[in-house]
């Protein structure tokens, strides 16, 4: 995903806008269980800040994930914000390579860095619903579709003391 800075940079308007597409399926083996299902959308603005680009904007993108409760798969979107300075690489001071992100001529390669952002934002763990029941301990079936005959023991501890005292009866 590039972004062609040779206008701004060169102050001939000190601010760009750019709205860009990528896949980004390319990266679904970098990233465990998780698939890209549409292109990521980027907008962004480029301000000429005089030593360095401000580059700011939204990152968009739809994940296919799986539920950590119910293993079923679901989309899950993703729209974040975005920020970065970036410096040409012939103006960069010792203290701006170090904290900017450099670059060569009059294109600025941000693919890495939206797929930084996007795995950050990720969760540990994906959840497709509050209400997900998750699958039966016993049968394993998916309790959001199907329903068991399973009997799960929740013995409150006090409730088993009364039990084995009145058996002695
Ligand atoms: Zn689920
Ligand atoms: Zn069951």
């Amino acid at each position: 995903m590039k972004v062609n800075v040779a206008q701004v940079r060169r102050n001939e308007i000190g601010k760009a806008h750019f709205d860009l597409e990528e896949d980004f399926s390319s990266y679904d083996s970098e990233l465990e269980g998780v698939s890209f299902t549409t292109p990521v959308r980027v907008h962004l603005q480029v301000i000429n800040l005089g030593e360095s680009l401000l580059v700011q904007g939204q990152i968009q993108a739809e994940l296919k994930v799986i539920c950590g409760r119910c293993m079923d798969d679901f989309i899950y979107p993703l729209d974040l914000t975005y920020e970065d300075e970036w410096v040409l690489s012939s103006l960069a001071s010792e203290e701006q390579s170090e904290t900017a992100f450099v670059f060569e001529k009059d294109e600025i390669e941000i693919s890495e860095r939206i797929l930084e952002q996007i795995v950050l934002a990720l969760p540990m763990r994906f959840i497709c619903s509050p209400e997900c029941q998750g699958l039966c301990p016993v049968c394993g079936v998916n309790r959001n579709h199907t329903s068991c005959e399973c009997m799960i023991e929740q013995i409150d501890p006090r409730l088993a003391a009364l039990a084995q005292w009145s058996k002695r009866d």
